[in-house]
């Protein structure tokens, strides 16, 4: 039962990692380009392990990014209350994840090929089952449910609600923003960097969220063991490209809106 939980726990952290370096860092805001490989085992294993289709995850945060805390802001805990997005952050992540327009609109340049379409948006609830059947042929009949259940609720609680929720309520700030972002966290080993929340607000298009000299960012650490071997490029570090930068010290990097769609 032991080995069941800690594995289970591990997957969850792993899909947060997806989460955080693939479908946020890399798909929604262009921070980093990722090699076929990783990108394809991340998106893969978001289907596997939480049921998520990239471009409906995509449309929902940049949404958020365009009207934080605002109306309009899909699961803002200014609007709604802390304890209902810490809660129950999923299910607003869901509510706004199923209107055609709010993927019309922002989920532009996600990835769209036959697999997308015909397997992980089509059939977006197979991977969840497939995920339970594997646990139960792993783990056996009881382990298996609880392994289940602890990587259903590790997901939906760490990304939806603690991010989230607790990322624009309780924390230190880095930066002032008109948002109510917080960093909740400096050592960001839970949530895979996501903890960084408002150095992620205020410079939405870097890849690394780890901004002073006391904080670590987990996933920009994924990102540089990638770089190294060939696997991530076109990296961004807050709106300049990392180690793009001219012998004169000029930037070339276009700055980006980080809110629009591409
Ligand atoms: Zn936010
Ligand atoms: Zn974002």
């Amino acid at each position: 039962m032991l080995l069941a939980i800690v594995v289970a726990a591990i997957g969850g952290w792993f899909s947060i990692m997806c989460l955080s370096v693939f479908a946020h860092r890399s798909i929604a805001h262009r921070a980093l380009t990722l090699h076929p490989i990783p990108a394809h085992v991340m998106r893969f294993w978001l289907w596997f392990s939480t049921g998520t289709p990239t471009r409906r995850w995509v449309a929902v945060h940049r949404k958020h990014h365009v009207y934080t805390d605002s109306e309009g802001d899909p699961h803002s805990p200014l609007l709604f209350g802390l304890h209902r997005i810490f809660f129950l952050g999923y299910w607003y992540y869901r509510r706004e994840a199923m209107k055609p327009e709010t993927i019309e609109k922002y989920g532009a340049n996600c990835p769209n090929d036959w697999i997308e379409r015909n397997v992980y948006e089509k059939h977006d609830n197979l991977g969840l089952v497939l995920m339970l059947l594997l646990d139960i042929a792993v783990f056996g009949v009881g382990p298996g449910l609880v392994a289940y259940a602890v990587q259903i609720i590790w997901v939906s609680l760490w990304a939806a609600g603690f991010i989230n929720g607790i990322g624009h309520a309780v924390g230190y700030r880095n930066w002032t923003t008109t948002d109510t972002s917080r960093n909740i966290m400096p050592i960001a080993i839970i949530c895979s960097g996501e903890e960084l929340h408002n150095n992620h607000h205020r410079w939405p298009r870097s890849a690394k969220f780890s901004m002073k000299w006391f904080e670590f960012d987990t996933g920009w650490a994924l990102i540089r063991s990638l770089a190294a071997v060939g696997l991530a490029s076109d990296i961004y570090v807050k709106n300049k490209r990392w180690k793009a930068i001219d012998a004169d010290g000029a930037d070339d990097a276009e700055p980006v809106d980080p809110t629009a769609t591409p």
